[in-house]
């Protein structure tokens, strides 16, 4: 088996050679292959004779989600589809699927990716993995399945759901790592205890998670019930799959394969490219693939780059944990504002429950005015105006400080606001003059 750690603690200056070759490797690739990027790129005047790589990265064009359907179901081909070997897609619940081809090639550097992923979040070749994932169009369970094998792991492809069979065969086959999302490992935990079985009495020592967000609580509640280490992984189909970043076990922020992937942080409104650190919009380009490559994907991921190195030691730079989308955030007077940042701060407050709207007032398409209104827990709520006026003052303080804006707040009286799911009917919209 290859060194799989060997570009883990590179210095900046070779990580950035290495990601200028490979740039200019792919963008040489997509120059004269790609039918979807060759009219772009002549239009914009970008050829191979004046694109210099890595410094000139701006110079090349956003590819977005839209732009990705509209080559259903094999625009995006740069190659003859003789040489692809595998096609994924993502789920295409509203309009087309994302589709992705892989050469042989492709598919060897993605598993070294996940291989790589894996070894940094602890599994050795001596583990038992069972993914959990649902094999499919999907990227997940192909993706983790042959970054394992090529890792050395032994893989158990079990899929999704069965859950009393997934914890018989746990057990007989004393699985040690679990592949699934957060909350089907929480489901499993209460469907052991159902059994009668301590989930912390199976041999698994490690989880590794993705697929979906996975808070805090989530992780602590997961590593507590079953005594495991958990780690998240980060990756989209429209990248690759999972294999872009994942935590190693410090549990900081996620390492970027950055040898890989190039990273970029913009913002969502005006593209520009923001420095590290500063919180803005995700965008990837895949340097490992060719079969249907991609240039700066818009991920609608809201996170940042974390310019600190870890404590592991590894010089890879992490990404922060992703704190919203792009499709969530509100221009206020120019300031964006994700609904996400605003719950973090009424989490603070143990007076507030997590039931609140936000009142958008707008003037044509302009945000003018922004309310928040926030439920009282019925243990927070007082007679005492002193007491609610004092409470206010001090949520309406943190939100400034945290979102560079002063919004009106209002407290409601418990159980008053209106019972959703989902992000989207929190946000109330108000045209015209008030
Ligand atoms: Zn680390």
């Amino acid at each position: 088996m290859q060194n799989l750690e060997k570009n883990d603690y590179l210095s900046a200056d070779e990580i950035k050679e290495i990601q200028d070759e490979k740039l200019k490797d792919l963008f040489y690739h997509v120059y004269h292959y790609s039918p979807y990027y060759r009219p772009i790129l002549d239009e914009q005047d970008i050829t191979p004779e004046n694109f210099n790589g890595i410094s000139q990265l701006e110079k090349l064009p956003f590819t977005t989600k839209e732009n990705l359907r509209e080559c259903y179901p094999y625009q995006m081909a740069a190659v003859s589809m003789d040489e692809i070997v595998r096609i994924h897609a993502s789920s295409g619940t509203t309009g087309k699927p994302v589709v992705m081809g892989y050469t042989e090639n492709d598919l060897e550097e993605w598993s070294l990716a996940v291989a790589r992923l894996c070894s940094m979040a602890g599994v050795t070749a001596g583990d038992i993995a069972q993914i959990s994932f649902g094999y499919g169009l999907f990227t997940g369970g192909f993706g983790l399945h042959y970054g394992l094998e090529k890792l050395g792991a032994a893989v158990v492809p079990f899929s999704s759901g069965n859950t009393e069979r997934q914890l018989q065969l746990m057990e007989d086959f004393q699985t040690t790592i679990l592949v699934s999302t957060p909350s089907f490992a929480l489901y499993m935990a209460e469907a052991a205890r159902e059994n009668g079985i301590d989930p912390a009495n199976y041999y698994l020592r490690l989880g590794l998670f993705g697929g979906e967000p996975c808070s805090d609580t989530m992780r602590e509640e997961i590593e507590k019930q079953w005594q495991i280490k958990a780690t998240v992984n980060y990756g989209l189909t429209e990248v690759i799959g999972p294999g872009v970043s994942g935590e190693c076990l410090e549990k900081q922020g996620l390492h970027l394969l950055e040898d890989c992937f190039l990273a970029e942080i913009v913002d969502p409104q005006t593209g520009e490219t923001l420095p590290d650190g500063e919180t803005g919009e995700l965008v990837l380009t895949p340097l490992i693939k060719k079969g249907f490559p991609v240039l700066r994907y818009r991920t609608g991921d809201i996170t940042r780059i974390m310019p600190e190195t870890c404590n592991c030691g590894r010089t890879l730079r992490r990404m922060d944990y992703i704190t919203g989308r792009t499709d969530d955030m509100l221009i206020v007077k120019g300031v964006n504002v994700f609904p996400s940042q605003i719950e973090e701060v009424l989490d603070e407050f143990k007076e507030v429950s997590p039931h609140y709207q936000l009142i958008v007032h707008r003037q044509k398409s302009f945000i003018k005015d922004l309310e928040i209104q926030v439920e009282l827990t019925p243990e927070g709520f007082s007679d005492s105006f002193r007491e609610m006026e004092s409470l206010e003052n001090r949520i309406r303080q943190r939100l400034r400080s945290s979102l560079s804006l002063s919004p009106k707040l209002k407290l409601m009286n418990p159980k008053t606001l209106e019972r959703t799911t989902g992000k989207s009917r929190r946000i109330i919209e108000q045209e015209g003059d008030e």
